[in-house]
């Protein structure tokens, strides 16, 4: 693929439930290397966003280009082969309570790859030293903090080298002071890995230490996406509601309200 070409591109994306409309028209951009954070209230569709540009949605018109590929285009082969350069962390990034934070970490490669399992052992301890879990490698989930249990699910995302990570509110639950550890090390793996991501978090403070572009979505619409700075200066008032976490103003919302910000400070 060309090197200037977008790594993700949505055009139009129309996606409805039923009757109901939950992305009308997105048009986003992004390219390698750089982070985009999705926020928006409950239920705006930013899980439904992510979800299609993964493929495992398809958009009702519209299209997605991944890498390259126009995802409508590809059957299920393709799609499988495109996922493969996804990382995930889900919310409830759930690791097995069955298996050390070793073997979770191995687990996609022992799963995708043909790799002999001791090479796959020594892969996913690379990925731990990353994340600076190396030396709780053979502890179980049960026996690390919830900041650790997050930073296991990154290397597990980081374990088949993806070149796009995906996280879904992946601050969830954490402090501020775990959530921006994991910040800084999600601009460290991209300084050393070049990876994209793409992240939906609700945590404003977040969204200024890590992102370059953000996309807000609210009652089923894109209200904008732009570069963070000119996201800081827009007299739009819904975005300056959402990036100063004002319980006041044209969003009725108070789970924003939990950070004062760089905005608000000014
Ligand atoms: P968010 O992640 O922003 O909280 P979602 O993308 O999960 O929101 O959901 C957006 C809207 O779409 C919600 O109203 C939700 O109920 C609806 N929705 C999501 N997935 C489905 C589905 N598979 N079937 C029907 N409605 C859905
Ligand atoms: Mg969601």
């Amino acid at each position: 693929m060309d090197n200037n070409e977008p790594v993700i591109e949505v055009t139009d994306l129309v996606r409805r439930f039923g009757h109901q409309v939950v992305l009308n028209g997105v048009n986003l951009q992004i390219h390698r290397g750089e982070t985009m954070v999705i926020m928006g209230g409950s239920g705006s569709g930013k899980s439904t966003l992510l979800r299609h540009m993964i493929g495992s949605l398809q958009p009702d018109s519209g299209s997605i280009r991944l890498l390259g590929q126009e995802l409508s285009a590809l059957d299920e082969e393709g799609l499988n082969g495109i996922r493969k350069k996804f990382g995930i962390l889900f919310q409830s990034g759930a690791l097995f309570n069955s298996m050390t934070v070793a073997e979770n970490v191995a687990l996609p490669l022992r799963e995708h790859t043909l790799l002999d399992h001791n090479i796959s052992d020594f892969q996913g301890k690379i990925k731990l030293e990353l994340v600076g879990l190396r030396e709780h490698a053979d502890k179980f989930p049960a026996q690390i903090s919830g900041g650790m249990k997050k930073r296991a699910g990154l290397a597990r995302a980081l374990a088949m080298d993806p070149e796009i990570i995906l996280f879904d509110e992946p601050d969830s639950g954490l402090d501020p002071v775990r959530v921006s550890y994991l910040d800084e090390l999600v601009k460290k793996i991209q300084e050393e890995t070049g990876a994209t991501f793409l992240i939906i978090t609700h945590n404003i403070a977040s969204v200024m230490r890590t992102s370059d572009y953000i996309a807000v979505l609210y009652q089923a619409g894109l209200v904008k996406f732009a570069s963070k700075d000119e996201m800081r200066t827009t007299d739009n008032p819904l975005i300056r509601q959402f990036l100063a976490g004002r319980a006041m103003g044209p969003i009725g919302m108070d789970e924003l309200a939990e950070e004062r910000t760089e905005i608000e400070r000014e």
